[in-house]
């Protein structure tokens, strides 16, 4: 055990912003054993504590770091493909993965310092069979790996999901206590119907969550309901298209909808209906505004998804659909493109991300007995608006420290 966890330790703020409380002024957590143990005004947790080592920000906001609930960490920022349309985007990426293979763990690492740096203490990583799991490992984030299989590479789905499975177990083995690893199916034109069903049973008889991409693109959209264009056939033949429904109502019916799911984008052709029936079947949403923006895929309907009860958290997606690594900035973009309050963009980069993974007992908000996992940030004083405030200062480079499970994982200010 690093031994920043063996002994107690205070970290304090001008501003403390839990995020499930008010904010408070000059406030501070005390840390043991990696965890927040209890949570006031500095004065009194210092009092009550003595000679406990303090780490005080006094011209900073301390928040609960931020929580990715949808991630690729395999891509760099300097040569990501064309955008504009989804399909076209992604025929470009197929044609580069050879070339990628060279690469992809240099970017997987620099990608994840960049979420450090910029705040994130939680990643849900998707990646070709868990590709990018040792550099998520080794960041110092906590994190769950969704290792992505492509059927079309196995003799029958119950190959294909079996191996899929015991290599999550496998992947799994002998890593930090905070990052674990599970399965996703990419998505309902990559991933037929019947390694949906028994990936989507598989997974949730072991309790585990399941990571996919849903009604992301105008082109998935046509895929399952016509079983033509520009998905068709992007990874042998897949036949399965045509379903005349939405890819919430296949999804739904291939049983890849209950709690333990975390549907990202959701941003093309999402109806009412489809709101109802992830809200019955209490799926959860990854939204990734960005990504989403830059190839053609829409806006997600994520206020009216909020108010019908659906879990909602925020995803950068990776850096050859999106800008950046930073959550903080991605959630800033939210805000501004749904017109919500700061206060409810920093619960959705936080806490949200936290509901949406099934883990908010144990991140997400600052509270006793949660991990102490947290950013500190550099805002201007007094302002009218102090989430919106923090917000945008950690979206435009102001984390200043991140925290995991109180290991200081990142510290520019050198105190
Ligand atoms: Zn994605």
């Amino acid at each position: 055990m690093p031994e920043s966890q063996a002994k107690d330790v205070i970290f304090a703020a001008g501003t403390l912003m839990p995020v499930s409380s008010p904010p408070l002024q000059d406030g501070a957590v005390l840390v043991r054993d990696g965890r927040i143990e209890a949570v006031g005004a500095l004065v009194d947790i210092g009092r009550e504590n003595p000679g406990t080592e303090v780490r005080f920000f006094p011209n900073y906001t301390v928040i609960p770091g931020g929580v990715n609930a949808h991630a690729h960490l395999g891509f760099r920022r300097k040569d990501a493909p064309e955008g504009g349309t989804f399909s076209g985007w992604l025929g470009r990426l197929i044609e580069r993965l050879p070339e990628k293979e060279a690469w992809t763990a240099q970017a997987a690492h620099d990608a994840a310092r960049e979420a450090i740096e910029a705040g994130t203490t939680y990643m849900a990583e998707s990646s070709p069979y868990g590709e990018c799991l040792p550099q998520l490992a080794e960041s110092g984030m906590a994190g769950t790996v969704f290792a992505e299989f492509f059927p079309h590479e196995f003799a029958t789905p119950e190959e294909a999901v079996g191996f899929m499975v015991s290599k999550a177990h496998e992947l799994g083995e002998g890593l930090p206590e905070r990052v674990n690893a599970r399965v996703s199916v990419h998505s309902p034109y990559t991933v037929d119907p019947e390694s949906s069903r028994l990936a989507g049973r598989r997974t949730r008889e072991m309790g585990w969550t399941l990571a996919i991409h849903l009604s992301e693109s105008p082109e998935e959209v046509e895929f399952i309901k016509s079983g033509t264009g520009g998905l068709a056939n992007i990874f042998g033949s897949n036949e399965w298209g045509g379903a005349g429904v939405s890819p919430v109502h296949y999804a739904q019916s291939v049983e890849l909808l209950a709690p333990e799911t975390i549907a990202a984008h959701l941003a093309t052709g999402v109806s009412e209906e489809d709101i109802e029936i992830l809200a019955r079947t209490g799926a959860a949403a990854a939204h990734c505004p960005r990504s989403n923006a830059y190839l053609g895929c829409g806006v997600s309907p994520v206020p009216a998804m909020i108010d019908g009860g659906i879990r909602v958290g925020m995803g950068t997606d990776g850096l050859w659909s999106s800008p950046s690594m930073n959550l903080f900035e991605e959630t800033l973009f939210a805000v501004e493109l749904h017109g919500m309050s700061g206060a409810a963009g920093l619960e959705l980069a936080t806490l949200g991300g936290a509901r949406t993974l099934g883990i908010e007992a144990e991140t997400g908000t600052l509270d006793a007995g949660k991990w102490a996992d947290l950013a500190v940030v550099e805002t201007s004083s007094e302002d009218a608006d102090p989430w919106r405030d923090v917000l945008e200062a950690a979206a435009g480079g102001g984390v200043a420290a991140t925290v995991v499970g109180g290991d200081v994982i990142y510290n520019r200010l050198g105190r």
